[in-house]
């Protein structure tokens, strides 16, 4: 067959192919930067009192909060290894590990399901009953959502509605220096098993508003030290962690990843993300009532900023802030 006749030829600049647009992701850098972005895109006067953008949860009206979290198939689960149950109780753990951090009940919860077009409608389900089972333990009931599906991973949103009953919800931005730091418990090497199993400290957290009432409380989702530094960033304060206390908060789970993958198991705990345990900054006066909950000490809030490490020799040195960041 006769070739169709070549077009004249063209400019010489027309034969350079088009620079491709930059992937809008990729001027993001870090979910940090972004976040703070969207601070900017959605401000408006706070009221008194009110509970500031880019804490865990965000206000509803009168004494409700409401939180939203989703997890991607590839990123936050592994379809091909982990069975939908767990899965489905992961989303509903994640959020309501958000509302411990602010020490807050839930109490109602809406599930949005973009299942992968291939899926069996029983795997559909059982992320369902998952979630459900979950929210269940915690007084929280599923009672609707919205499903679709795609030929794309799998992708679930959970949002929770609770409710401040033991005090008004606990903060990140409200952290002074002199505070000590504590965890709810042992850190690092959540990836072999219990970024699926992890218990949501809600009860941890209720006690915590009603009693020993923590200048600031977060839950770490991305890794001690970059939620740290998202505690420090909202209060205006740095933070210094002592590396013999830190040995006490180093999870089995660390020394167990770091004989496979060489690394220190302090760096598992410190850059591991998935913990979901509670970070709270405790006025020095209330320091007992943390120990009495079995919280683990890791260093104190500082006036100056960044985040630093002091040696078992004394010696203190700039911990770089890194962790589990979407868009890196
Ligand atoms: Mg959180």
């Amino acid at each position: 067959m006769a070739a169709a006749q070549s077009p004249p030829p063209a400019d010489r600049r027309d034969d350079v192919a088009p620079a491709p647009c930059p992937p809008v992701i990729a001027e993001i850098r870090g979910e940090r930067e972004f976040v703070r972005r969207l601070a900017i895109e959605l401000s408006h006067a706070p009221a008194p009192n009110s509970v500031p953008f880019g804490d865990d949860m965000a206000e509803l009206g009168g004494d409700w909060l409401w939180t939203t979290d989703t997890l991607m198939d590839g990123v936050d689960f592994d379809a091909r290894v982990h069975n939908w149950r767990q899965i489905g109780r992961k989303a509903m753990a994640v959020s309501l590990s958000d509302c411990a951090a602010m020490g807050t009940t839930p109490h109602r919860a809406l599930l949005s399901l973009v299942l992968n077009d291939t899926l069996a409608m029983a795997d559909g389900l059982d992320i369902v009953r998952g979630a459900r089972d979950c929210g269940e333990r915690f007084g929280c009931s599923l009672i609707g959502g919205d499903t679709n599906s795609w030929p794309h991973p799998t992708v679930i949103t959970t949002t929770i509605a609770a409710i401040a009953e033991d005090g008004p919800p606990l903060l990140r931005s409200t952290a002074c220096a002199g505070d000590r730091l504590f965890v709810s418990g042992p850190l690092g090497g959540s990836i072999l098993g219990r970024q699926l199993t992890f218990e949501p400290r809600v009860s941890l957290g209720r006690a915590l508003a009603r009693g020993a009432r923590p200048s600031a409380m977060m839950d770490i989702s991305d890794g001690v030290v970059i939620d740290l530094a998202r505690i420090c960033e909202a209060s205006h304060c740095g933070a210094i962690l002592n590396a013999a206390e830190l040995e006490r908060a180093v999870h089995d789970d660390a020394h167990r990843l770091a004989l496979q993958d060489g690394k220190a198991a302090r760096e598992h705990a410190l850059y591991d993300g998935e913990d979901f345990e509670l970070l709270v900054a405790m006025p020095p006066n209330r320091v007992l009532a943390a120990e009495q909950l079995g919280f683990l000490p890791i260093g104190e809030i500082t006036r100056g900023p960044g985040i630093r490490l002091r040696d078992e020799l004394g010696r203190v040195s700039e911990l770089e802030v890194r962790g589990w960041e979407h868009f890196r």
